[in-house]
């Protein structure tokens, strides 16, 4: 392996999900020079080709599905940590104890695997209490602008949506569709007439297929068309190419170094995979944004492995799931396909049970993809995947111990989780349908550990996003969140994101 340094550029963004992306972008809109250093490669979408990028990694289909739909697997208990298995794969999975996480790899992170369900936080004064100079009414315009960066589309009836819940269940017994959430919105590019689904070209030249409701290939395995809005074309590419934001892929991030003595404040060390020797930037800022469990390796392996960084006393606490209990619902209606429409139906509830948490699902993504024979692939399309989401209280604690990054979540103290299971028993049991779960939940919503606060006691980030005791250094990612929004995070990370931005100190 081979070792290069060089002074870096005015800002260098770790990851390029919804923190990163966002933050990069408008970093670089505001005239800063900035570099991301992501992971992941970029992926082969019908977008990404139209904005001429030459390397990038189709998404796991076929025989791919063994081999590149893992990039990771590690956990409290698993020998060195973490294991690679492939650094073209899409997942990540870490077993902790009381939790399971799942978090994605490539340019453009969660956005790529997500179902583009768009909500605010479903809990009132989401943002009021945590630090004096943040509330609801500073980030309401993040929220907008997260918004018409997306083009999010609010569903209605008119739009002909197939396989909803409202339709599915409107003649059930036993359940009916969940009231939608507030202001509920997708991340789609839905089709003008669902019959023949077109593909455009969007104002900055960037080309895209319209969801084809038949084809079931939206879903947490990639968009290869571009049907689904997703923050590398949305973010990174108008920023690319209007205003020099530099995206450099399958390079990862393994420490952030204080400098006390030199240039720059901080130097940040990498594996770049692409010639697989080792690398660093030196630079002031630094925005740490590789997702919940990879900010929090990287801040842990600097400060308690290397001794590279300072303080943080409350790095690791406050981890949460955002209730999130996901399960396999054994559908198995004859004729029943549950991959058309989109990947998730819209909310499902008991009939008459008011207050349910939220429930919701659909079908398999991909499956004609599967290297399974036709009668598994049928089957499977007549199954669901089933969630559960709603506030939890956070009582996780991240930690690192011999070099070895640990969580552990007491997640029987939150009730949500026993409500999520109480309602999956009654569905299973009112349907005969049931739903199977695994006792300790896994999380596709992994948050906090470096959260908001007003002070280092009580916080690890201040209200621009910078952490109290390493000034150029914050998080922008759903690391940074102070309490779960109890329904889909990700338009949350985003206007944090955007709110760092436009609190950065100015271009001179
Ligand atoms: C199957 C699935 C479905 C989901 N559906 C929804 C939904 O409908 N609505 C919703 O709101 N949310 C949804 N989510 C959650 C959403 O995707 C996440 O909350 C969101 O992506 C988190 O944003 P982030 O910026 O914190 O991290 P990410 O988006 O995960 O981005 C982190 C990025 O950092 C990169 N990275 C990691 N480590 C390093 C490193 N060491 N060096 C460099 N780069 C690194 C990763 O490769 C990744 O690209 C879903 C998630 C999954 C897995």
């Amino acid at each position: 392996m081979s070792s290069t340094s060089s002074q870096g550029p005015g800002v260098i963004v770790i990851g390029s999900g919804f923190g990163g992306a966002v933050c990069a972008a408008r970093l670089a809109e505001a005239g800063h020079a900035v570099t991301v250093l992501e992971r992941g490669p970029w992926r082969d979408t019908v977008p990404v080709r139209s904005m001429g990028i030459e390397r990038r990694t189709p998404f796991p289909r076929g025989r791919q599905l063994f081999t590149r739909a893992l990039r990771s697997i590690g956990g409290n208990h698993f020998p060195g940590g973490k294991l690679r298995l492939n650094k073209y794969g899409l997942f990540e999975l870490f077993f902790g104890r009381g939790t399971r996480i799942v978090c994605s790899s490539g340019v453009g992170g969660g956005s790529h695997v997500y179902s583009a369900s768009h909500v605010r936080p479903l809990v009132e004064n989401y943002w009021q209490g945590h630090n004096p100079e943040i509330s609801d009414a500073v980030m309401a315009p993040c929220y907008d602008s997260v918004l018409a960066r997306m083009g999010s589309v609010t569903p209605t009836a008119e739009l002909g949506i197939p396989n909803t819940s409202a339709a599915r269940f409107r003649d059930s017994e036993h359940l009916e569709a969940a009231a939608p959430p507030p202001d509920p919105r997708l991340g789609y590019l839905l089709p003008k007439d669902p019959a023949n689904p077109q593909k455009i070209t969007d104002a900055n030249g960037i080309e895209r297929c319209e969801v084809d409701y038949n084809a079931n290939d939206e879903g947490f395995l990639g968009s290869p068309g571009g049907g689904k809005t997703t923050l590398d074309f949305a973010y990174l590419a108008p920023a690319m190419q209007q205003a020099g934001l530099a995206v450099r892929d399958l390079c990862e991030v393994t420490a952030v170094i204080r400098q006390y003595y030199g240039a720059a404040r901080y130097r940040v060390e990498y594996i770049d995979h692409h010639s697989g020797g080792k690398a660093a930037l030196e630079t002031d800022h630094v925005i740490l944004a590789a997702g919940t469990l990879n900010t929090l390796r990287i801040l842990f392996h600097s400060r308690d492995k290397l001794g590279a960084l300072a303080g943080m006393p409350q790095l690791g606490l406050r981890y949460g799931t955002n209730g999130d209990y996901l399960g396999y619902w054994d559908y198995n209606e004859p004729g029943l396909d549950q991959t058309r429409g989109l990947p998730t139906t819209g909310g499902v509830k008991l009939k008459g049970d008011d207050n349910s948490p939220m429930i919701g699902g659909g079908g398999f993504p991909s499956v004609d993809s599967y290297p399974l024979p036709k009668r598994l692939r049928e089957r499977i399309k007549r199954g669901a995947f089933i969630a559960g989401l709603g506030e939890d209280i956070m009582n996780g604690r991240v930690s690192m111990r011999a070099g070895k990054l640990r969580v552990t979540y007491p997640f029987s103290l939150s009730s949500i989780f026993a409500r999520t299971q109480a309602v999956f028993d009654e569905i299973g049991k009112r349907t005969g349908r049931k739903i199977y779960a695994y006792k300790t939940p896994l999380t596709v919503h992994p948050t906090g550990g470096a959260c908001l606060g007003s002070s280092v006691e009580d916080g690890v980030i201040g209200a621009n996003g910078e952490i109290f005791d390493n000034p150029g250094l914050y998080v922008a990612d759903a690391a940074a969140l102070p309490r779960s929004p109890g329904g889909p995070p990700s338009i949350t990370i985003a206007a944090w994101a955007e709110h760092i931005a436009s609190q950065f100190p100015k271009k001179t």
